[in-house]
């Protein structure tokens, strides 16, 4: 009998893996297909300044609305992208996308002072020869100033990297587009390497925020993140945290320095309408 349900066990862990197999093959299968029909959308979430809660500018993340699965999230297809080499057509439509989005956004907020918009690049968009001429075009195309892109990186896309996957990073960053390195703290890099990272914001892992709302006393995280802020600080850069989830959090990472938020405590990812009335409120 033991046997039996342990065989079963195997058998179920079995069937569940080759699901998986057959949905990540079939997603895949599907991904070009719907890239061309339009299922991929763009969901705004607000940065805003700890400071006094102004909105500073919002990140794109790309979700699919896929006709049977429902809405999956980046990390369902991402990698299967990255794997296929779609991330290339699919990342220039999100950065072209969320680009104009952000240019009509300042058309219609122009008061409201220089709105950001921050767009996430995978490793094989950073190795693509048309990285730099694709920008400049979407920029160009949307009027959108350089300034007021930020392209996140993350920390382990960038770990050893040489001058010539640095270049193209180099070439943006001399136009005004801010470089920001996603997920830090995760990376295990070098701190003194930042030095020759062309980056200009630092957004510091989720996973240190956590750890502020569990380990309220646990002072070893609140001195790394205030290590990371004053070094970040002396280099110039600035310092977004995010997923932040609550008042508290936000009130000890103001308290340690972090320039700009990203969270749930704010705002979760929504329509670019949502972005719209907040600009109007002048707050979240
Ligand atoms: P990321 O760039 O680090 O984006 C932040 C993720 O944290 C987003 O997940 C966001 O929805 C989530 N988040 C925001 N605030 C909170 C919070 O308070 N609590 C919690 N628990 N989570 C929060 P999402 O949208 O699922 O995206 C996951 C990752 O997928 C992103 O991580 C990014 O690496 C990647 N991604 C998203 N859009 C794109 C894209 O257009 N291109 C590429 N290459 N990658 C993308
Ligand atoms: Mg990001
Ligand atoms: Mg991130
Ligand atoms: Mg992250």
């Amino acid at each position: 009998r033991a046997k039996s349900a342990g065989g079963n066990r195997f058998e179920t862990a079995d069937a569940e893996a080759d699901a998986r197999a057959i949905t990540r093959h079939g997603l895949t299968n599907a991904l070009p297909a719907a890239l061309e029909r339009g299922e991929f959308f763009i969901e705004y979430q607000p940065l805003v300044h700890l400071g006094d809660g102004s909105v500073h500018g919002a990140e794109a993340l790309v979700r699919w609305c896929h006709p049977q699965h429902g809405v999956l999230g980046p990390d369902r297809f991402i990698p299967l992208a990255e794997h296929t080499g779609l991330i290339v057509p699919l990342g220039r439509w999100v950065l072209e996308e969320s680009v104009r989005q952000a240019r009509f956004w300042q058309e219609r907020h122009s008061d409201g002072g220089p709105l950001r918009i921050n767009v996430n690049l995978s490793p094989m968009q950073l190795h693509h020869p048309g990285l730099v001429s694709d920008t400049v075009d979407v920029l160009e195309r949307a009027g959108l100033e350089p300034g007021a892109l930020c392209l996140e990186v993350t920390e382990s896309a960038l770990i050893g990297a040489d001058d010539d996957l640095l270049k193209p990073l180099r070439q943006l960053a001399e136009m005004g587009v801010d470089i920001a390195l996603d997920d830090f703290g995760t990376g295990y890099s070098n701190l003194a390497n930042l030095r020759r990272l062309p980056v200009s914001v630092l957004k510091l892992d989720r996973s240190f925020t956590q750890s502020m709302q569990q380990h309220p006393a646990d002072t070893v995280d609140v001195k790394i993140v205030e290590g990371i802020v004053s070094l970040a600080h002396s280099l110039s850069l600035a310092v977004t945290v995010e997923g932040v989830e609550t008042g508290a959090q936000a009130a000890q990472l103001r308290e340690l320095g972090c320039d700009t938020a990203q969270g749930w405590y704010y705002a979760r990812p929504g329509a670019p309408d949502r972005i719209h009335s907040l600009l109007l409120a002048d707050a979240v």
